[in-house]
Formats: C-alpha cells, structure tokens, sequence
C-alpha cells in the first residue's frame, strides 16, 4: 500500500510529531484583528483534524475548538450559487483567474473591464457570488449553505457566531466598498445591505477541524458522503471547487502552496484551513495567528509538512 498513513497505529502519532514541531512558529504570526471579535482567539492554538474515505477521524491538539470558517464559506456560497444558477450565470458575474493581490484588494475591479471580480475566492468574488443566492429572504438563503454544511459534516448543530457577525457587520466598511462598487457597476443587483448580510453571515458560521475535515472528505470524494454514499455536491461543481482551491484557496500565496503542499485548501482568516486530498482525505486545521498573507502561519506548515511526510501532492 502507497505511504504510512494507512498503516493506522502511525497516524495518530505522526500528526502529534508534525503538530508539534510546527506549533511553537505560531508566535511570529498575527490574530486577524480588522474583526475586533476575532482577536479574542488564543494565537496558540493549533488543532488538527484529518477524514478518510472510510469515515475514520483522527484528530490531535485543539479539535474541539470552535472557530468561524470565515473565507472557507466561500466555497460553500459558490456551490449553492452553482446549483441555483448554472456556472453560466454564475461566471457571468466572476471570472475564473487568481488575482496576486491581497483577499479584500479593491484596485483589479476598477482597472479590469469588464469591473467583474477575478474568482470567487476574494472577498469581492464572494460578495458577487453570494448575491446569485436564491430565497425569500437573507434566512432562507443563509439556510441552504448552512445545510450543505451540516449534510457533508454530519453535525447538525452548526449555525452562526452572532457576535462575530455582529462584529464584522460593525466594522465591514472595506467590504461595503466592494459591494456597493460592484452594484454600481451591475456586477451585483438587488439590495447591496442584503447581499452583504448574507456574506458576513456565511463567514460567522462556527465548525471545528473535525466539521471541516469532514466537509472536506466530501469534496475529496467527488461531492459523494463517503459513509451515506449520498451525492450532496455535483462532481463537476466538486471539481470547480478544487480547481479553485489549488490557484486561488490561500489568497496570493495559493502559488507557493502549491508548491509546498500541493493539496486543494482553502483558509479563513478565523485561522482554519480545510484541505482535500482528491479520492484520499479530507483534513480540517485550526491555528488562529496568521502570516501576512491572512493564512494560518502553523497550519500552512503543518499541511506542508504533513504532505511530504504522507506523499500527499496532487502534483
Ligand atoms: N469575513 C472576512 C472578510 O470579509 C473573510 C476574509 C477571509 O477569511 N480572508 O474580511
């Protein structure tokens, strides 16, 4: 059999033997603080949690820790706008293309023409996705990403961080500029204030790495459930998520990642990562002091290390 992580008894000492040469790193790295709610966090904690196609978890450091998916919810707006819209309506409104820019950068959707986002991943492609969204209300809309979420994870409990939500909605003034630049521009109709709520309330919803790493199986396995053989996400929107994950999931360092890690991820500024390894695992990691590029610092070099070790890149 290829590499040691199916040799069971190693798995669970291999991940503690990577958590902790990575985790005392976590100090030359930075709580996100732009969301004052998100500074409460321990920088410390590093939390690790890794799914295998036959639905076995294994997990070490702070697994239980609740963390909000922030950016990672991008993914998830995207495949419910896909399956509301078609991806011709929905890379009618963002394109397709990494951006070398900062996740919130304004500058490319002036200067690009058409003004629509470059992918789905920014802030500003996300905002535009979510606006495609269908339902009555915010409520109804929130609803279906919240219950992909709980059908992939299978933990029905998931729901959202109010005061993490309250404190972005408070503070959100950059990505009101996107917004409201966007409507101006017909990127996104309908009511700006709405689309936005929709957006910090998808970034609010609170998992754990053994939510995520568990999410993230399902997209690692074509969209089926590994144990309820259930196809919750169509195979070819499984695979434009990955697609994304691997040029545009960790902002513009998603280069460098790929390189070092090679696996489809896709991080938060709430310090998680959720990472999958096609038809392998899918890994959840939590390590709230981040680089400068907005990624987890300890979680990046976990995943790196963890790759090299586990043979891991798709590459
Ligand atoms: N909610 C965050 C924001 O809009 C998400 C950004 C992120 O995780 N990079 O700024």
């Amino acid at each position: 059999m290829e590499g040691l992580y199916w040799n069971e008894h190693q798995i669970i000492p291999t991940l503690q033997q990577i958590r902790e040469r990575v985790s005392p790193y976590a100090e030359k790295g930075e709580v996100a603080a732009y969301i004052p709610e998100l500074s409460k966090s321990s920088p410390r904690d590093l939390g690790v949690s890794v799914t295998f196609l036959n639905g076995a978890t294994y997990s070490v450091g702070d697994s239980a820790k609740r963390f909000t998916l922030q950016s990672i919810s991008k993914l998830f707006s995207l495949l419910i706008a896909l399956m509301d819209r078609g991806p011709d309506e929905v890379f009618a409104v963002v394109g397709k293309e990494p951006t070398g820019d900062p996740f919130n950068s304004i500058v490319k959707l002036e200067t690009m023409t058409p003004h629509k986002p470059l992918n789905p991943m920014i802030n500003a492609g996300a905002i535009a996705v979510s606006s495609l969204i269908k339902g009555r209300d915010v409520q109804e809309r929130l609803d279906k990403v919240l219950d992909l979420l709980k059908q992939m994870s299978g933990n029905h409990t998931l729901g959202v961080n109010q005061h993490v939500y309250k404190s972005e909605r408070a503070t959100a003034d950059r990505n009101r500029a996107l917004a409201y630049f966007m409507k101006d521009s017909g990127i996104i109709e309908g009511d700006v204030e709405e689309v936005l709520d929709l957006y910090f309330l998808h970034c609010s919803i609170e998992a754990t790495t053994e939510d995520v790493s568990a999410i993230a199986v399902v997209l690692a396995n074509n969209g089926i459930h590994p144990q309820t053989k259930q196809q919750l996400v169509p195979p070819e929107y499984a695979r434009i998520c990955k697609s994304f994950m691997v040029t545009c999931g960790m902002y513009n360092a998603s280069g460098a990642f790929a390189i070092d890690a090679g696996i489809p991820a896709k991080s938060g500024v709430g310090g998680g990562i959720l990472a999958s390894v096609p038809n392998k695992m899918g890994i959840g990691v939590y390590g709230p002091a981040l680089n400068d590029k907005g990624n987890s610092l300890a979680g990046v070099l976990f995943l790196e290390e963890l790759s090299k070790e586990w043979n891991l890149s798709i590459f």
